[in-house]
């Protein structure tokens, strides 16, 4: 028997699979009682939030606003934004984290009929969007095991996909991509655009840009002016380390804001996240630290993998994706014997992979321990 509430559900929902985040911490504890877990598993950023947006949270909660509605246009965000970009608050529209604008893209680019272009191996939230909205999903083979980007994005076979399916209405490129760390340069993404119909928009996915080579980055100023079916999204959950409040955002044609801010819940920021996105973006020396760390012990841990037989897929983000030449799940469940917590990717079709998120030092050798133990025996 089935329930008689589907016969009402959205035909894309029916069969949809909700979106499986990393396991919590607190539920680690709760189902295996080790006191003294670690989280490797979401990206998160080890040193946490800026001294700064802790102040400007303390303070706010003093002060007693949390009774007032937020500021549903993100006046102060918008304008702390466009001056840290370099380009005009118009163009900037805030999201409740990045998946928020991912889903704003959907609703007003996706439908029956339309169809949502994305790589292989891309990040799961592109395809979830799309079936909800009744899409269509084009995925385009990603590159091979042994090119230089193994299981990246291909360009050219993004171009021929585009010219074959003519009901695209959305691209998705993540750069660098999630779970792959894998990335493509400006020279490669800029050869794409150039290729799209002024009607197709191009979503690039930055949310680990600040970890990047400065060199790799888009450069989003010169490229916003050239091609106004572009859209750019920044998250303040990776680098800026407050993923626990939410806040991400995109930068557009002022048009194509416009289309977004129609479909945006009036309220979609909450005051403290509003202040705490401006007070983080006042630190960028935080940020810096951020990633000089992450660089460093992501150089450090891919090494001591690869030492040990390991494969490590090139990473220009906060994480790596590690394979075992083998079914990961058993290692998976050793590694939360012993409490730490990582990403398992066989969602992403990749079953002989884990994703590793890069911690601090000491989290990071304690990794390395499990996994030597585990290997071991
Ligand atoms: C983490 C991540 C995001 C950001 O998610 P938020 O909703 O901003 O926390 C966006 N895209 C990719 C590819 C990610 O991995």
């Amino acid at each position: 028997m089935t329930s008689p509430l589907l016969k009402n559900a959205a035909t894309g929902v029916l069969s949809l699979e909700a979106y499986a985040p990393g396991m919590p911490l607190e539920e680690l504890q709760r189902r295996l009682g080790i006191a003294d877990a670690i989280k490797l598993a979401s990206n998160e950023n080890p040193l946490g939030p800026s001294p700064a947006v802790k102040a400007a949270i303390a303070d706010s909660v003093a002060g007693g606003n949390l009774a007032l509605y937020p500021d549903g246009g993100g006046f102060r965000l918008k304008k702390a934004i466009g001056a840290f970009r370099g380009i005009a608050p118009e163009r900037v529209t805030l999201g409740n984290g990045s998946n928020d604008i991912i889903e704003l893209l959907g609703r007003v680019f996706l439908g029956p009929g339309r169809a949502a272009l994305f790589s292989q191996h891309a990040f799961a939230v592109y395809p979830i969007i799309t079936q909800a909205q009744g899409a269509r999903a084009v995925v385009v083979p990603a590159r091979a095991a042994d090119d230089a980007q193994p299981l990246g994005h291909d360009m050219p076979a993004f171009a021929a996909a585009l010219k074959a399916n003519p009901d695209v209405s959305l691209v998705f490129i993540a750069n660098p991509n999630n779970p792959t760390g894998t990335w493509l340069s400006p020279a490669e993404i800029e050869a794409f655009i150039r290729q799209v119909p002024a009607h197709v928009v191009v979503a690039l996915d930055l949310a680990y840009d600040e970890y990047m080579e400065p060199a790799l980055r888009s450069p989003s100023r010169e490229w916003l002016e050239q091609y106004p079916n572009l859209v750019l999204f920044h998250t303040f959950s990776k680098a800026y380390g407050l993923a626990g409040l939410r806040v991400g955002y995109s930068l557009s044609s002022p048009e194509l804001a416009d289309l977004l801010n129609r479909v945006r819940q009036p309220f979609n920021n909450n005051s403290l996240a509003l202040l705490a996105a401006e007070a983080a973006l006042g630190d960028p020396a935080h940020v810096a630290r951020s990633v000089e760390l992450n660089n460093r012990e992501r150089g450090r841990l891919t090494a001591t993998l690869r030492g040990m037989g390991l494969t490590v897929l090139p990473s220009q983000a906060n994480f790596i994706a590690v394979g075992f030449g083998r079914d990961a799940a058993p290692i998976n469940q050793a590694l939360m014997q012993r409490g730490v917590i990582v990403r398992p990717v066989a969602s992403y079709q990749m079953p002989q992979f884990l994703r590793f998120s890069i911690g601090t030092e000491a989290e990071n050798d304690r990794l390395v321990a499990a996994l030597k133990e585990i290997l071991a025996s």
